[in-house]
């Protein structure tokens, strides 16, 4: 048999898939043919070398690729907790206690005027809106804190809440009876035209 032939037959016998005829051909060749010989043998030590067992050097880089991770999601997730507090503590802020704001009520120019003044120091937050019945409005009251850069203004501690007693011409018109203040811990209720009557005092 030709070498050629042999060659290609040696990785078939080499795993076990060559018949048995062509086996016993390639042995008897291999006997008389020392190139053959050399080139079977340096296929076997080939196919017996182990591969490399998986060493620690080859291990730890995953490792670290994984700790890399957790420390990559947990800086994400304080991230996000120093985000939501300071949109919390800086922008949405937090219901005040009735407590901690004093006010003043004065009438000047046709104008109704509710002072509220927070005693902390803090920014002091009032949202009003008309309730749906059209007669009371509804002040809600909130502190935040200022965070850097912030432009507080000159008195972030008070908030004005005004009201127009009459038309253009000074008219009378008809006014919500009452302002409703909501507190953290009671609301209260005052009348407006009580409110009148003692600023005009
Ligand atoms: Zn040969």
């Amino acid at each position: 048999m030709k070498c050629e032939i042999i060659r290609d037959l040696l990785p078939l016998c080499l795993d076990g898939l060559a018949s048995r005829e062509s086996r016993r051909e390639v042995e008897e060749h291999l006997a008389g043919c020392p190139a053959c010989r050399e080139a079977a043998q340096g296929m076997k030590a080939r196919i017996e070398t182990p591969l490399p067992p998986l060493c620690p050097d080859t291990i730890r880089p995953f490792r670290k690729l994984r700790q890399r991770m957790v420390l990559a999601v947990l800086a994400i997730i304080l991230a996000c907790t120093l985000a939501a507090g300071c949109v919390f503590f800086c922008g949405v802020g937090w219901q005040v206690d009735s407590g901690s704001v004093r006010m003043e009520s004065s009438v000047q120019n046709g104008i109704l005027t509710l002072d509220f003044m927070l005693r902390d120091g803090g920014i002091l937050h009032a949202v009003s809106r008309l309730e749906s019945s059209g007669s009371t409005w509804s002040i809600e009251f909130r502190e935040r804190l200022s965070f850097p850069f912030d432009d507080r203004g000159s008195n972030p501690e008070r908030c004005f809440w005004g009201l127009h007693t009459g038309d253009q011409d000074g008219n009378p018109i008809l006014l919500p009876q009452s302002v409703v203040l909501r507190f953290q811990d009671k609301s209260g209720v005052l009348s407006i035209p009580d409110l009148l009557l003692e600023a005009q005092r």
